[in-house]
């Protein structure tokens, strides 16, 4: 006996006749009124029952519900629809959150496949996308009302308990987009247009406790990300109003974390003035050693000893004295001299931002990489496949579901939108 083949016959027969019942269920007839309220403010008229076609998650099934006129306004509606949240679409909401589902967790192609061989049902890749990105578009329109909130001051007081510790880290990484969304922008390589486009991240979690060697330790499922292509300004407001909803205003110690790029610590500076800023040591580490490399050439043990001096007095805190070396370094060439400078400035600019003894006094974070790991998970592993090549608004869409459900709260947005229906 071919048990696979058995019980996935047996799967299909028991969803044909879950789906004869709940069509019947469905369309049980306990008598409609008349009349309804028309959306246009007049009143729409029973025409006649008409069928719908539905996929649920037993298959596909049709339903008959009554179907109204209104003659002022000449539309016709099925206040039914509305009540089984099905209005302007074929799926059910069990198929539609499904379908998000796999939609946010790999190619759509892949999801498609998933869900045919997990739940049996046949839709196509088209589908999975479609409803993935309208969900969260929608989930992305929700967060714009919030924002508008934040910029009106008018953020609802967050009733979650006070947190010792709370840090907010940002990043952005580069997402390939189509043609379109390319023309005109300057690339990396002088004269080429960008292939991509930045995805700023931002992530927010607690800190509670340090371990046995006074390290700081994580709270345990504490981080909720945020992500967009947008501008410095809209990010910030995006990013400051989910610090808000987390706690922000009523923590004991607030830190910001960062590499050196500029855009975060004007946000930084904007939206969470009076925050503990912190550039990541592994980042300024990194800035050291690519700089040895030209100054030293081939002299590969001149290299690391120049370096690991410099990355010692960086760990003390000594930016002042790393800042003097730079300058003090007798420069080969022009190009040099302008990278070193380049890099003195880069050290003195963050200066306050790199007293890690200080911070690790506090059992503080030092490094960034929440927010690191955050642009491989909540970003790259979905959007940076070989082949993809995303249009703004599809990316934002996914952007926005992925944040949400790596962040715990799409069970809470699911509930929320089927209340609202
Ligand atoms: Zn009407």
């Amino acid at each position: 006996m071919d048990l696979e083949a058995v019980e996935m016959a047996m799967r299909s027969a028991m969803h044909r006749a879950g789906a004869a019942a709940l069509s019947r269920l469905l369309s049980m007839d306990g008598g409609h009124p008349a009349q309804v309220d028309c959306a246009c403010g007049q009143t729409a008229r029973y025409h006649d029952t008409r069928p719908k076609h539905l996929l649920t998650v037993l298959g596909p099934l049709q339903i008959e519900r009554a179907y109204y006129h209104c003659a002022h306004c000449r539309q016709g509606h099925s206040p039914r629809d509305h009540e089984l949240d099905v209005e302007g679409t074929q799926c059910s909401p069990g198929v539609r959150r499904m379908l998000a589902v796999v939609g946010s967790e790999s190619s759509f192609e892949q999801g498609r496949a998933q869900l045919e061989l997990l739940a049996g049902l046949d839709v196509t890749t088209k589908a999975v996308e479609r409803h993935a990105e309208s969900i969260g578009a929608d989930i992305a329109a929700r967060e714009q009302a919030a924002m508008h909130r934040a910029k009106q001051l008018e953020l609802p007081a967050v009733c979650a308990p006070a947190v010792p510790v709370i840090y907010i880290e940002m990043d952005g990484t580069g997402v390939p987009v189509v043609a379109a969304e390319r023309a005109g922008r300057a690339g990396k390589i002088a004269g080429q247009p960008a292939r991509t486009r930045e995805v700023k991240l931002g992530c927010v979690f607690t800190q509670t406790r340090v371990d046995e060697q006074s390290r700081p330790v994580r709270d345990e499922a504490s981080t909720s990300y945020v992500a967009a292509i947008e501008t410095a300004e809209d990010f910030g407001l995006r990013l400051y109003t989910e610090a808000w909803n987390r706690g922000w205003s009523r923590a004991d110690k607030k830190v910001v974390l960062g590499d050196g790029a500029v855009w975060i610590w004007n946000l930084a500076d904007q939206h969470f003035a009076n925050a503990i800023q912190i550039v990541d040591l592994y980042h300024a580490r990194q800035h050291l050693w690519e700089l040895a490399a030209p100054l030293f050439g081939g002299d590969l043990r001149g290299r690391k000893r120049w370096a690991k001096r410099l990355e010692h007095k960086l760990d003390q805190g000594k930016v002042e004295t790393v800042v003097k070396t730079l300058r003090e370094f007798p420069p080969p060439n022009a190009e040099l001299a302008h990278l070193l400078n380049n890099e003195a400035e880069y050290f003195e600019r963050n200066a306050e931002r790199m007293r890690y003894p200080r911070f690790r006094a506090q059992g503080l974070f030092i490094g960034s990489g929440v927010v690191e790991a955050g642009c491989k998970t909540v970003v790259g592993a979905r959007l940076k496949q070989s082949g993809m090549f995303w249009t703004v608004r599809g990316a934002n869409a996914i952007l926005a579901l992925r944040c949400n459900r790596l962040s715990g709260k799409f069970e809470d947005y699911w509930e929320s939108r089927a209340r609202a229906a």
